[in-house]
């Protein structure tokens, strides 16, 4: 994958790349077909990363499609797929950690100790082997692209970044790879969980609330349902990932919920 990036560089060709776990659905092919439009050469990584899953998360058992995903990349026009194996991007002996103290420590950081240090670590390795010139990543994990951000200024690292909006179903659920495991009740539940978000929206649109009005209308439509299980309803500052002590600039509102043992997020901006 070196050699290749070397080459195409050396060719003046611009490279794009999207990193992902695979299991390709039509939110990673939305990064796929904006980064085609900006790029000569596209790459998509397609490695599910052990040092961003946690002991007892659900590593073992993350869907593994590979030869469906290449199928998909093909179709799409993709140049490379980059698919590693977990001994080639952690070699015995690896040990060097990238961390973000504060921003890797909120919300998802909290809930998943260790989390952001093996996103940024193998963020970083795969920016290393692919040399784009822009990288894509989706609104749908805010945090990872918080904390993306914060690693490239941080590292003075020469790429350019793209954050694409969250593709949804036609019931306004985020895709995820993981939805597939969502029973037929589940996925109905699940629907509550853009409901929730654009409930928090519409108080904030009332203009002269408190934040916590904000996520106390997230939370009802969310207890509506039982089943579903809030790990988090937090409205923070867009940049920081602090929470916000009055209503404006732009802010996040997310979401994390269980159902069964399966965990989504989700989030929407607000901008006032
Ligand atoms: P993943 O394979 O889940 O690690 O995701 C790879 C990339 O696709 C990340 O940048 C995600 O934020 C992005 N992505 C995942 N789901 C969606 C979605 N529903 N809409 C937009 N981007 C997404």
């Amino acid at each position: 994958m070196k050699e290749v990036a070397r080459k195409a560089r050396a060719r003046g060709r611009k490279i794009g790349f999207v990193p992902t776990m695979g299991a390709l659905h039509e939110g990673h092919m939305s990064l796929v077909r904006r980064v085609k439009e900006l790029c000569e050469v596209t790459v998509v990584s397609i490695f599910v990363n052990p040092l961003q899953f946690g002991p007892g998360e659900d590593l073992e058992r993350y869907p593994r499609t590979l030869s469906a995903d290449v199928d998909a990349c093909i179709a799409e026009g993709v140049d490379y797929v980059f698919a590693p194996s977990a001994e080639e991007m952690e070699p015995a002996g690896a040990e060097t950690r990238v961390e973000l103290p504060a921003l890797g420590s909120r919300l998802e950081g909290r809930s998943r100790p260790g989390h952001f240090t093996g996103v940024a670590t193998v963020v970083l390795k795969l920016l290393n082997i692919v040399q784009p010139h822009m990288a894509a990543f989706g609104q749908k994990d805010a945090q990872q692209c918080a904390v993306v951000r914060r690693l490239a200024a941080d590292l003075m690292l020469d790429v350019e970044l793209l954050v694409l909006p969250i593709v949804r179903d036609e019931h306004g659920l985020a895709l995820s790879s993981r939805n597939r495991w969502l029973t037929e009740q589940d996925r109905e539940r699940a629907r509550l969980i853009p409901r929730a978000l654009e409930a928090g929206r519409e108080v904030a649109r009332d203009g002269g609330r408190q934040p916590q009005a904000v996520i106390d209308a997230a939370r009802a439509v969310l207890e509506e349902e039982p089943g579903l299980e809030i790990d988090y309803v937090e409205l923070v500052d867009a940049e920081s990932f602090e929470s916000v002590e009055q209503l404006a600039g732009e802010m996040l509102l997310l979401v994390a919920v269980r159902l069964g043992d399966i965990r989504l997020i989700d989030n929407t901006v607000i901008r006032l």
